[in-house]
């Protein structure tokens, strides 16, 4: 059964999930050569895309331009067939919601406060958030299991109660594509199993890296291997992920097992 099957078992969406295609994305800094050199791929409305890759690989930078935070210097992103840079900043924060590490500026803010934030988007210069976004704001907070905290300072929480946030305030915004950078980072094994098995349920569009490639097994219908800032694979798991690939991108001997009477894989790695 794959990752996308077993997702069609689980909750519904309400926001229809769309398309994602990135073609031939490249970005480096101002004056400096391209970090990020000729990046494309094409992902189905509702698959889970695993962004692997070694530290310094282009990983969050290929993130930051599929969720508008930078223009690309070459290339195009396309939600839906839709260039992102070619709607508004408002509707492009419509179609995609991003989890990332670093939210310094909410920190005085209380949970939620935080998750309300998500709605921004949606509200007009004459209306408040209504009863729908409350009803959302709420089911969220339920969702990632944050009631006892809704009160609570976002600064006073730890790393992982603040990714969960981070994810309440992006489901809020109803995205038709998730993007999440890292998301388990700061999760004990109890929540990351949990959240990566949301993502799974939520049939949305979502672009997610992660530095643990069984997982990305496990749960990503398609990977895309970035190595110094280029495309080494992309497709499904199974066939992108060979131990020789993986042990010349990440300079280790990586080896892909069975488990035995599971049929399930998982690598296993020692230093050359
Ligand atoms: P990853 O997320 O895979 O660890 P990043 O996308 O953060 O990698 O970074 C890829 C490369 O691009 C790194 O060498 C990083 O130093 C460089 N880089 C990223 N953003 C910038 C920036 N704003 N200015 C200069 N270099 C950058
Ligand atoms: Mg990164």
């Amino acid at each position: 059964m794959t990752a996308c099957n077993r997702r069609r078992n689980g909750a519904r969406p309400t926001n229809a999930p769309a398309t994602l295609e990135a073609v031939d994305l490249s970005w480096g800094p101002p004056g400096a050569a391209n970090v990020l050199e000729n990046v494309s791929f094409a992902l189905p409305a509702g698959q889970i895309l695993g962004v692997l890759g070694p530290n310094g690989a282009g990983k969050s930078t290929l993130l930051r331009l599929l969720y508008r935070y930078l223009r690309p210097r070459a290339g195009r992103a396309l939600i839906d067939g839709t260039d992102i840079w070619s709607i508004s900043a408002r509707e492009a924060a419509r179609l995609s919601a991003v989890v990332v590490q670093e939210q310094p500026a909410t920190f005085s803010l209380t949970v939620r406060e935080v998750v309300e934030l998500g709605r921004a988007p949606f509200r007009s210069l004459f209306a408040a958030g209504g009863e729908r976004s409350a009803a959302l704001v709420e089911s969220s907070i339920k969702r990632l299991n944050l009631g006892m905290l809704a009160h609570r300072c976002v600064g006073t929480l730890s790393g992982g109660e603040r990714q969960r946030v981070m994810f309440a305030r992006a489901l809020v915004q109803e995205p038709r594509v998730l993007i999440l950078d890292e998301p388990t980072n700061h999760l004990d094994i109890r929540y990351r199993l949990e959240l990566l098995g949301l993502v799974r349920e939520l049939g949305l569009t979502v672009v997610c890296s992660l530095h643990d490639l069984d997982a990305a097994i496990e749960h990503a219908d398609k990977v895309l291997l970035l190595s110094k800032g280029s495309v080494a694979a992309f497709g499904e798991p199974e066939s992108a992920l060979s131990s020789r690939l993986v042990s010349s991108v990440y300079f280790v001997s990586a080896n892909l097992e069975e488990l035995s009477g599971t049929g399930r894989r998982r690598f296993s790695f020692q230093l050359n």
